[in-house]
């Protein structure tokens, strides 16, 4: 078995704060047991784009080690030893849901035990409740309420800017502005240029689940199609608010199945280039109708992770979501093609009603410390990845 180690460059300037940093993967020589890795390995390193054939293989692939190594040489040559997290609040202001996806734990039919909506000063003392750290984002995504109007979302974000005017608005997935329109008889892109007036920055996201319309009519069959979801996103992008995207993966989809769905957010992305980062979510079953179904497996998880970061060769970031993925294989997955960990988070429901047995919220300094003993850099970023300096009295957005 060869080994076709590669020279590369041994150290990295990172642009933004001009610190130096190590690449640890020129240090080691890649070595694979799985000769398909090996044509993948001479494209990584010339920078070409993977195809369809090679990201199957990389699923295939029982070499973790060389997948990780491969999709590390990229995380590295993109962002250096940087990990980068934040610090945000979610807020999911009701799980009233028209929708019944089988997928989900969250989502309430209207009036039936657990259903909640929060009034918009509930909303506005949520948010407030999580400011203690200083957060830079809101996340907001709910449910499908069928009797919210656009009002209350327009009144929300405007609420929110006022209070909290440094605070950026990321919220509402794809599936949440095309019900938006749905009920309020308006085009996508009317119900988006309302949001961004009132205050929306930018996009979860969400809902994306998995594109394959197979898969889709067993797990969502109430949701928006994958055609249309792309499409929400595409509008959003050419109106300047930029989104993230994710693939909900470890349910009944197959390889290829993931493979569609990373070429279709690939393509888009060539198209607009308004995704900032990708999040693979592991499926969570309990409480779902899906129940039966195993967890996820640790070796999946990196390894979507993994494969995540070497086919969307146009997308900037790769996000370990420690909430779904546990704390100790988000830091891990910091090796194997991540340059996110998330956020702090701060009271996140979705996935916690679905079985998530981490907590609710992690500190700023839980975060340094995770990323700190993975051997990287931590950088605290805005939603944007601007980074963010913090001293005991303030935070500043280094634009
Ligand atoms: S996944 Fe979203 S759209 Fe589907 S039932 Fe749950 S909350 Fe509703």
């Amino acid at each position: 078995m060869a080994n076709v180690g590669h020279p590369l460059t041994a150290l990295r300037y990172h642009n933004e704060m001009e610190v130096q940093f190590p690449i640890a993967t020129a240090r080691h020589g890649f070595f694979s047991e799985d000769a398909r890795l090996y044509k993948i390995h001479d494209k990584v390193i010339a920078g070409e784009r993977l195809d369809e054939s090679d990201a199957l293989a990389l699923y295939r692939t029982s070499d973790m080690l060389a997948l990780g190594w491969l999709a590390n040489h990229v995380r590295e040559r993109m962002h250096g030893n940087v990990a980068y997290f934040n610090v945000n609040r979610h807020i999911n202001h009701t799980n009233v849901c028209v929708a019944n996806c089988r997928l989900c734990a969250f989502g309430r039919k209207k009036g039936s035990e657990g259903a909640y909506t929060m009034a918009l000063e509930e909303v506005f003392e949520s948010a407030a409740s999580g400011y203690s750290e200083a957060v830079t984002e809101f996340h907001i995504v709910g449910g499908l309420h069928p009797d919210l109007p656009l009002q209350y979302f327009l009144d929300m974000l405007r609420g929110l800017k006022e209070r909290f005017p440094q605070v950026h608005l990321k919220g509402f997935t794809m599936v949440e502005i095309s019900f938006f329109a749905k009920l309020n008889k308006l085009t996508v892109r009317d119900v988006l240029l309302k949001l961004k007036a009132a205050g929306l920055d930018s996009m979860p996201g969400g809902g994306a689940e998995i594109f394959s319309e197979r898969v889709r009519a067993i797990i969502c069959d109430h949701k928006i199609d994958g055609n249309e979801w792309l499409e929400v996103a595409r509008e959003a992008h050419l109106l300047g608010i930029r989104s993230n995207a994710t693939m909900l993966y470890g349910h009944i989809e197959g390889d290829e199945d993931r493979v569609d769905h990373l070429m279709k957010l690939r393509a888009l992305q060539d198209e607009t280039r308004g995704f900032q980062t990708f999040i693979g979510l592991s499926f969570h079953p309990d409480h779902t109708v899906l129940r039966h179904l195993p967890w996820t497996t640790g070796m999946l998880d990196l390894k979507q992770v993994a494969v995540a970061r070497l086919v969307l060769d146009n997308f900037p970031h790769i996000k370990a979501y420690w909430q779904m993925l546990t704390p100790k294989i988000a830091q891990i997955a910091l090796r194997f093609g991540a340059d996110d960990i998330d956020g702090t988070v701060v009271e996140e429901k979705i996935y916690h009603d679905a079985g998530a047995t981490t907590p609710q919220g992690l500190t700023r300094q839980d975060l340094i410390r995770l990323i700190e003993a993975a051997g990287r850099v931590p950088m605290e970023r805005d939603t944007l990845y601007r980074p963010v300096m913090r001293t005991e009295t303030s935070v500043t957005v280094v634009a």
